[in-house]
């Protein structure tokens, strides 16, 4: 379903946002805002907020914020269009729907197909394990295994019959088109050319929710040693491996409460934690993570603990993972479980208490890697030398300086080596990488950087309250002045948002493409500091500033690039422009 924007302007210039709020948390008026208890995220202290002129809501506990759209579809965990449809029938909008290129028709039809199928057929699965006959070598198997009949209901588990065409022909049954069913990846293609057969059969049926609780795809496993003992849907255009973490529908609350999250690898072990009151936890399904899942996650926690069976390719898994958790600069811990067990194997001998009590003696990432290569290498001399190099490349990742050199010190005493030869190996490690990291050792970069945002951050915060100034930002192409590349991305939406319309602020989230880009937009409008009378000339003064900072800092190296080559200086003249080249590049980074 496609909704035309003017559309989406009617429902936020006719939806009041504290009407929509009170319907699902108590609000108090204090102020210029309404407060009351977040709803998503535990607190005993209100600090979710609304505020009714600018139409935002914003939690200064988790930082969730938006309009009334991205409130509804948060809190009900329904799509966009769902919530545009269901604030246009509180408040008697018609939507009647747009024409679109035949292109974009196709695609939406085609995703919105899919997702009807996959539902169907998971309810064709689900009936499969509850009520068929071939169901009850599944429903034992199940018990077996220690699932219990909720678990079975809220995963919506189910069972794909041993058959070659029991999905092709439920397809048929329901004049299901071809193309759609194909894409799907449930039903295959014959080699020759003949017709089509199941791809899932005689299996245990996972559906995959996306976050939205939309059945994105499957995971099907086998009941006995055959091979392959699990098999996924292929990539679809609703299933996307990289960007779906099984269990993140129903973890996502129990995420924000706990304020971390379980990553484990299979689907046993995350019902098996749900199950047993673990229930903030999310499984890879073997799938490498990717940065994409870390950012997803990052939504709901700030900790990651990844859960790890300790045979070899248990340790491995882990230390292929760890490089992309530090990169994202997460809180992460390891897990590694006592030898012999898996998380599901865990929990149903020893419990949640005996889990729990485990988790709480969780690794960090350095002392995973330390006690990994001090396991492979021994404390030889040799040993030792092996693991110091082993180490360094890890150590010089680390951007915050006195955590490094927290662990710096941990490893000179665990090798017990001069702590000084220890970070002479990690700067020589940081000149090997690159000469960008090198510079940003020197702390000074960060300071500048941290100035810079400081005041781009109150320039967007104006614009979002004062759209009176944004002639004036257009005008002087204040934005290009802008260091950080996601303030000015942000600021290139806001000017290009009417600043006469109604609704202001709410117009502009719409604008954005994602959550975090629309809880950054409610927390900037909600900091106003300055006074509506004096915010014409505070503006004037951060543009200036902006303006004056980045033109001279651009000048002095220009000025210094030129004198050396008159001086004909070819030494410094190198060092400058690669200087010059370092802060480009560190400016493009920002
Ligand atoms: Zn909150």
């Amino acid at each position: 379903m496609y909704i035309p924007e003017e559309k989406i302007s009617d429902i936020l210039n006719t939806a009041d946002i504290v009407d929509v709020i009170s319907e699902s948390v108590i609000l108090k008026k204090s102020g210029r805002n309404f407060f009351g208890l977040c709803p998503f995220h535990s607190e005993k202290t209100p600090s979710f907020s609304v505020n009714p002129s600018k139409q935002i809501f914003y939690c200064f506990g988790c930082s969730a914020g938006g309009n009334v759209l991205s409130y509804t579809m948060k809190y009900h965990g329904i799509t966009f269009p769902e919530a545009a449809k269901m604030l246009a029938h509180k408040y008697q909008i018609t939507i009647e729907t747009k024409a679109i290129s035949p292109g974009k028709r196709n695609q939406l039809n085609l995703k919105e197909g899919l997702l009807r199928l996959n539902k169907t057929i998971m309810g064709v699965y689900f009936d499969g394990l509850k009520n068929s006959k071939q169901g009850e070598k599944a429903r034992q198997y199940l018990q077996r295994r220690g699932i219990s009949d909720e678990i079975i209901q809220t995963f919506k588990l189910g069972f794909s019959q041993d058959s070659w065409d029991a999905i092709v022909t439920v397809l048929k049954r329901q004049k299901i088109s071809r193309k759609v069913a194909v894409q799907s990846g449930l039903i295959l293609e014959r080699k020759s050319n003949n017709g089509y057969y199941d791809r899932f059969r005689n299996r245990i049926m996972f559906p995959i929710f996306d976050v939205n609780m939309q059945v994105a795809g499957f995971g099907g496993r086998v009941m006995d040693d055959a091979m392959p003992k699990y098999m996924n849907s292929p990539e679809t255009p609703v299933y996307t491996k990289s960007r779906i973490l099984y269990g993140l529908h129903a973890a996502k609350q129990f995420c924000r409460q706990e304020g971390f999250v379980y990553i484990v690898e299979g689907y046993f072990d995350f019902l098996s934690l749900y199950q047993h009151g673990i229930k903030n936890t999310v499984a890879s399904l073997g799938t490498a993570l990717t940065s994409d899942h870390v950012r997803m996650l990052k939504g709901y926690a700030s900790r990651m603990v990844l859960v790890f069976d300790s045979d070899a390719a248990g340790i491995n898994a882990a230390k292929r993972s760890i490089e992309i958790f530090m990169k994202e600069g997460v809180d992460t811990r390891i897990l590694v479980l006592p030898e012999g067990n898996d998380p599901d194997s865990y929990m149903v001998k020893h419990g949640q208490d005996a889990f729990n009590d485990l988790a709480s003696r969780a690794r960090t990432v350095m002392q995973f890697l330390l006690q990994v290569a001090i396991d492979t290498h021994g404390l030889s001399v040799e040993g030792r030398i092996r693991i110091l190099e082993e180490m360094k490349p890890h150590l010089s990742l680390i951007r915050d300086s006195a955590l490094r050199s927290l662990y710096v010190k941990e490893l000179a005493e665990t090798l017990n080596i001069d702590e000084k030869a220890v970070l002479e190996k990690v700067r020589e490690q940081y000149l090997k990488q690159d000469t960008r990291t090198a510079g940003l050792m020197n702390e000074k970069p960060d300071q500048a950087k941290l100035a810079s945002d400081r005041r781009e951050e109150q320039l967007i915060s104006m614009m979002l309250n004062y759209p009176e100034i944004l002639d004036e930002i257009k005008r002087r192409d204040v934005l290009a002045y802008f260091y950080s590349e996601k303030l000015k991305r942000i600021g290139k939406k806001i000017i290009s948002v009417d600043p006469d319309t109604t609704a202001f602020i709410t117009n502009v989230m719409a604008k954005m493409d994602t959550n975090e880009d629309q809880a950054l937009i409610a927390s900037y409008a909600m900091n106003d500091i300055v006074s509506e009378q004096d915010m014409h000339q505070t503006a004037l003064v951060i543009i200036n500033r902006i303006i004056r900072v980045r033109t001279k800092q651009e000048n002095t190296l220009t000025t210094k690039i030129i004198s050396a080559e008159k001086g004909c200086d070819a030494e410094l003249m190198e060092l400058l422009k690669q200087k010059q080249a370092e802060i480009q590049q560190l400016q493009n980074r920002l």
